[in-house]
């Protein structure tokens, strides 16, 4: 456990809403019965709950953060969090929102912003979400990812695709228009069965997919994927909390162990499903018998699955080294 705590870690899928403490929250002003009824969630089995349930949970911190200041706070609240766990690097997405006060370009700014103040020790990179229930805007919504992008290059990494995946599809040639402009792209895939999507989410060829739960489940998309080779950003968590996982025991992430496939270990929304980066480590040891060496080697090929610049890679290799060598 205490090796999960202080491995200089990388976290790729973490969702700013989602990821708020309930101290944050407080912060931001939210009411104890709306900070209860965002934890409720996770203390629930996987079988009293489900996927579309965990959706609605996000509007308590999305009530909380409707205006350029609070973006802001909980975007440096967040990245404070994902430090104090001893995170080195952090892609952190989020879904650009409108509101009565506050623009989609404000709503990024504040978060640029957050990251470009923040004097920790920690790499943050940003990832803009489309979010696939409102299929009306998607268009219009990666125009204006793609106008930021040009705008803060340095931080605006890439794009994910996100959202409830019971509403809306996956439109490759959105994507395409993101990639052209030299945006990296991440797309949750197979969070529920859904073999023709996730069919041409695989030929579409994403740097990296999140979930993947039900790959497994048609032997045809596993050998598409197979071909493929994508790292998954994997959720044990999420996965089991939402229920689209029926235990960690029985959890998917088992056949890329054994087969020496490309994985990395993700929150997905600590705020909401009680986690930390750590806590899923140690889940990964304890129901996969991972070791810390294996964790440390995890860690490393992670760098390679980062967005990063070369330079900030090589940063991160020598992070992982040096800490190797003092700590063994
Ligand atoms: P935000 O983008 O507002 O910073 O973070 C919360 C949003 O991320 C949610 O409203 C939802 O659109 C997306 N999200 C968070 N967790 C998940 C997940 O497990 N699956 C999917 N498909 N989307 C998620």
């Amino acid at each position: 456990e205490q090796f999960c705590n202080f491995l200089p870690k990388i976290e790729l899928h973490a969702h700013l809403n989602g990821s708020l403490s309930a101290t944050s929250l407080q912060k931001l002003g939210c009411s104890n019965e709306e900070i209860s009824e965002y934890q409720k969630l996770a203390e629930l089995q996987a079988t009293e709950k489900t996927l579309n349930e965990c959706f609605k949970l996000f509007k308590v911190a999305h009530n909380a953060t409707k205006n350029p200041q609070a973006v802001y706070l909980a975007t440096k609240y967040v990245i404070e969090d994902f430090y104090n766990d001893n995170v080195a690097y952090l892609e952190l997405r989020t879904t650009p929102r409108e509101e009565e006060n506050m623009s989609r370009v404000e709503y990024i700014e504040s978060v640029v912003k957050a990251i470009e103040d923040c004097d920790k020790k920690i790499i943050v990179k940003l990832l803009l979400s489309i979010d696939r229930s409102n299929n009306l805007k998607v268009e219009e919504n990666m125009e204006v990812i793609i106008k930021m992008k040009e705008k803060y290059p340095h931080v605006i990494k890439g794009v994910d695709f996100s959202g409830n995946p019971y509403v809306g599809g996956f439109n490759p040639k959105l994507f395409q228009k993101a990639r052209d402009s030299g945006l990296f792209v991440t797309l949750h895939c197979a969070e529920i069965k859904n073999d023709k999507e996730v069919e041409e989410i695989l030929k579409f060829r994403p740097d990296r997919i999140g979930h993947g739960t039900f790959l497994l489940s048609n032997d045809h998309i596993w050998k598409l994927y197979l071909d493929t080779n994508i790292p998954l950003e994997c959720c044990l968590t999420s996965n089991v909390a939402c229920g689209t996982t029926k235990s960690y025991k029985e959890h998917h992430l088992q056949e890329w162990i054994k087969n020496s496939l490309p994985f990395t270990l993700c929150t997905d929304d600590k705020g909401v499903f009680g986690t930390t980066l750590s806590k899923e480590l140690v889940l990964a040891c304890q129901y996969f018998s991972l070791k810390p060496t294996d964790l440390w080697d995890m860690t490393l090929k992670t760098i390679s699955y980062t967005f990063a610049s070369d330079e900030e890679k090589t940063f991160l290799t020598t992070t992982l080294q040096d800490w190797k060598m003092k700590n063994h």
